[in-house]
């Protein structure tokens, strides 16, 4: 049985009545960017998360870029995030002028690693406003980037604490995570409200994905959003009256409607994926292959986890992907090659063995198929495919 990486057709299927409906509503008033669709989602989407102020944006990249201009970074300025993330988080704080300083992540969750931030921190010179410096490149550092990877919450509130010591923004980059929550106060609420704004993509194959490229801001500064908004319009605060320069990063008002819709289904998708890969988990301890395959950090509240990406690991990795090709079973890899090693970033001076842990882990990943539609007996298959190649691979 071939079992898909991934495909969003069964999802569509189930609602595409109101989909359609939704997208024929837009075609009735006509008004294709930004209006009333997407002040409508916006509304809908802070409500959903909790935060004060949602800003619909042209994808999940520009929202990381704009949040970034419109904190003024600057070429003197630095930003710390993870070099094992998706290409986006990083050329976004290039694409502004500013620097990227990477530190590496905590094997366990992926995610950047607290205690490698707390250290390194620690070590650097302050200047006269507190902030601290870089020895390396000599730029202030002046933000994090904190990714919730595949979809699991980077434990937000330690890294805001964190960054409000050090006088530091932090960004949540929630690409990954819509829906998942994160520890506050001994109870929980939504990633992409714990720092300065959060970044979210809607990219067909997020967890809320829309038909064609989407993003949004969510930030609970109501100036900063007011900027957010110029800034997504080519900086126009009024009708072609230019305070800045911004960039052409709207929303579509066909992705607003559609998203909307999907929006109400969010959080049973993403009950769905949960329960997929706790079915992954019991079947690999049922065939026995938990010494074989790395699964991915468990976390105990089950809300912290939404499971964007199923990431197992092991150290035949390029093997098993190649008999579950052979097997029709759809794997991918995020991601082959960190981020300081990339070609696009090669003038940032980084080099192999600067972070061992993002280094291995990009070797050893695998994606396993993931999507609230999968069924139980496609899970079954994919694990007994991996059963079966660990078996005649020891003969
Ligand atoms: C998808 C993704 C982005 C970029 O989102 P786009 O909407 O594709 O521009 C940024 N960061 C991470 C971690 C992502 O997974």
């Amino acid at each position: 049985m071939a079992v898909p990486l991934f495909t969003n057709t069964r999802q569509h299927e189930a609602i595409k009545e109101e989909i359609f409906a939704a997208i024929g509503r837009v075609f009735g008033h006509g008004q294709f960017i930004l209006g009333q669709e997407v002040e409508s989602f916006e509304k809908s989407f802070a409500k959903y998360l909790g935060a004060k102020e949602a800003i619909g944006v042209s994808s999940g990249s520009d929202a990381l870029a704009l949040i970034l201009q419109a904190l003024n970074l600057c070429p003197d300025d630095a930003v710390i995030t993870t070099p094992f993330t998706f290409f986006a988080t990083a050329s976004s704080i290039l694409r502004i002028g500013s620097t990227p300083i990477f530190l590496d992540i905590d094997s366990k969750t992926l995610n950047l690693s607290y205690d490698k931030c707390f250290q390194f921190l620690k070590s650097c010179r302050r200047n006269k406003s507190g902030q601290p410096i870089d020895e390396r490149t000599k730029k202030t550092i002046r933000a994090v980037i904190l990714v919730h990877l595949f979809g699991l919450a980077a434990g937000a509130e330690r890294f805001r604490k964190l960054c409000d010591k050090y006088n530091l923004y932090l960004i949540e980059d929630v690409a990954q995570a819509v829906g998942t929550k994160d520890i506050y106060r001994g109870g929980l609420k939504y990633c992409g409200t714990f720092g300065v704004a959060g970044a979210f993509s809607f990219f067909p194959t997020k967890n809320l994905g829309g038909a064609g490229d989407g993003g949004l801001i969510t930030t609970n500064n109501e100036n900063l959003a007011i900027r957010l908004k110029a800034l997504r319009d080519h900086g126009q605060k009024r009708r072609y009256l230019f305070e800045e320069l911004g960039l052409n990063a709207r929303l579509d008002a066909i992705q607003a409607a559609i998203l909307n819709v999907k929006l109400k289904y969010l959080d049973l998708y993403n009950s769905k994926r949960r329960y997929v890969a706790a079915l992954y988990r019991s079947l690999f301890k049922k065939f026995g292959l938990n010494k074989k395959i790395r699964l991915p950090y468990a976390p105990k509240i089950t809300e912290l986890h939404s499971y964007h990406q199923f990431v197992v690991r092991t150290a035949v990795r390029d093997e098993l992907q190649k008999f579950l090709s052979e097997n029709e079973i759809g794997t991918a890899i995020y991601y082959p090659l960190p981020l300081h090693l990339q070609p696009a970033f090669s003038h940032l001076g980084y080099k192999q063995g600067d972070f061992p842990e993002s280094e291995r882990a990009s070797k050893e990943v695998l994606a396993l198929p993931m999507f609230p539609e999968l069924r139980e007996e496609e899970v079954e298959e994919v694990v007994s495919k991996i059963a079966r190649f660990f078996k005649v691979r020891r003969r």
